[in-house]
């Protein structure tokens, strides 16, 4: 079931030049209406059902409909994205509602550091063969090569 859009609580991200919905979308479905500053999927038949913009979507306005085998109808799955965590709430034909909160990072934003040991890039490195700190994330001393076989 595609993704679709509840009008009444789009508002267009707030006229950005892109919505977060057309940002996140790995199939470029989600397309802004400017007339009516609502965005809506433009080809239904090609989403994923990925749920990045269900995600991503700061006023909770798009829903996926999941399929019947893990959410039988009348049921439904909406998750809420906070800083930190993401909560799943699982609402039950029967009425019955979960919430299951999973934690979506262990260490605070821009803390991350990824090129902190690495070391300045050369202009040689460029024509190297491996890739930039291979054999660091390999944990070998360097990468194996047909001209050191002699
Ligand atoms: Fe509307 Fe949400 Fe898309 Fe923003 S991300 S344009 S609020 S549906
Ligand atoms: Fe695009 Fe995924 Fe949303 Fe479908 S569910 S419109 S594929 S982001």
């Amino acid at each position: 079931m595609p993704s679709f859009i509840n009008p009444e609580k789009c508002d267009g991200c707030k006229a950005q030049d892109k919505t977060a919905c057309q940002y996140v979308c790995p199939n470029d479905l989600m397309v802004l209406d400017k007339a009516t500053n609502k965005a809506y999927n433009q080809e239904p038949d090609l989403c994923w059902e990925c749920y990045s913009c269900v995600k991503i979507c700061p006023t909770q306005a798009i829903d996926v409909r999941g399929y019947a085998d893990f959410v039988p109808l009348g049921g439904s799955v909406t998750p809420l994205r906070g800083t930190d965590s993401i909560m799943w709430t699982v609402q039950f034909r029967n009425g019955k509602i979960k919430r299951f909160k999973f934690p979506t990072r262990t260490k605070p934003e821009g803390a991350i550091q990824p090129f902190a040991d690495m070391p300045e890039p050369t202009p040689e490195g460029l024509k190297a063969q491996e890739l930039a700190g291979e054999p660091k994330w390999l944990m070998i001393e360097k990468m194996a090569r047909l001209e050191d076989k002699g």
